[in-house]
């Protein structure tokens, strides 16, 4: 049986990754501090409470588990506090990824799947973007990403640290049993904050900008489900346990919803009345994310599975009824 450290894995997708490798077989070990992550979303596997930056704790981690892989995804992911306050991103997301790192070449563990986001590519000039679109984060949050998908590359060539970043579009829904799901707290995206309107915890939802050069104006996004996303990391790391070469992918479903599709997508599934308001734009906000996930579906064979946006915010409906209270 393979060990997988799962660093970050109490919060909303390395919880489900949890679930998914778990299912699959794997021995997983959660590493996380719960700053933003739950316990209670760590029901599989074990769990070591910790933080990337304590070096010496890492190493004990290492030595105990003797993990063959690890899988990232502790990292700070609002993207304006990133532009108030980059130290912090630059700190977390770049400088704890470096301890990370070292502890895993101390420990010679050599496979590493890296979070990383559509936000290194800043404002698409090809729709859906691919792989080899020009990387010109436009923010704080996606330049951490994105110095960490070069300090990637660096490692594996100089120390043979082989990698897979995937590049999520807009991580979505929940585990269709409802165990665990997103919980972020504050909450800023868009799909809990509709369900939250449909739940009558929140009294409208703002619609950030209605004057952008899509058909209805407000910003199209591809959401993903979380399962698919982590269905997706299990090929990588197969990909690499067997040997296979750093590559980076995206993983999106290639297809486009605008924030008003979403509303009227709740809407239909949850058989609420959902308010609205309109708001000006949100700051750092591109009119267009899609992504051509065409790589990982032809190198690895990736098959999202619960692509349809009804099936993503029915996930979540069910989820969010059952998480009780609400997200502030
Ligand atoms: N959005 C919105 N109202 C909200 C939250 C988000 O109109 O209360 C919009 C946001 O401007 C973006 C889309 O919904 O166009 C998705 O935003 P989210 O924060 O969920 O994800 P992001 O694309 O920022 O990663």
């Amino acid at each position: 049986m393979k060990t997988l450290l799962i660093a970050g894995g109490a919060g909303y997708i390395g919880s489900h990754m949890n679930r998914v490798a778990s299912d699959a077989g794997y021995r997983t070990v959660v590493y996380d501090n719960l700053v933003y992550g739950h316990r209670h979303a760590v029901q599989w596997g074990e769990f070591v409470l910790g933080d990337l930056e304590d070096a010496r704790q890492l190493e004990s981690v290492f030595k105990h588990y003797r993990p063959d892989a690890v899988m990232h995804f502790a990292a700070y992911a609002y993207v304006g506090e990133s532009v108030t306050d980059p130290g912090k991103y630059y700190r977390n997301n770049v400088a704890a990824t470096l301890t990370l790192l070292q502890a895993m070449r101390d420990a010679g563990c050599g496979v590493f799947i890296f979070s990383s986001t559509c936000a290194t590519y800043g404002v698409p000039t090809e729709v859906p973007i691919p792989e080899n679109h020009p990387q010109d984060p436009i923010n704080p949050y996606g330049r951490s990403k994105l110095m960490v998908e070069r300090i990637l590359a660096d490692y594996d060539a100089a120390y043979g640290l082989r990698n897979v970043c995937l590049r999520y579009f807009n991580a979505a829904g929940a585990d269709p049993e409802a165990r665990i799901g997103e919980e972020h707290d504050p909450e800023t995206h868009l799909i809990p904050l509709v369900l939250d309107a449909a739940l009558g915890r929140r009294k409208d939802v703002a619609i950030f900008g209605t004057d952008y050069d899509t058909p209805d104006g407000t910003c199209i996004r591809d959401y993903i489900h979380v399962d698919d996303l982590a269905s997706a990391h299990l090929l990588a790391l197969e990909h690499l346990l067997d040997g296979g070469r750093s590559r980076a992918f995206n993983l999106g479903n290639g297809q486009g919803h605008s924030v008003k599709e979403v509303i009227d997508c709740a809407r239909r599934v949850t058989g609420r009345t959902i308010a609205v308001r309109h708001e000006g734009r949100r700051p750092g906000d591109p009119p267009m994310l899609v992504g051509s996930s065409r790589r990982i579906v032809d190198e690895l064979g990736w098959k999202p599975r619960l692509a349809d946006l009804e099936t993503i915010v029915g996930t979540a409906w069910k989820w969010h009824q059952k998480k009780g209270g609400a997200s502030s």
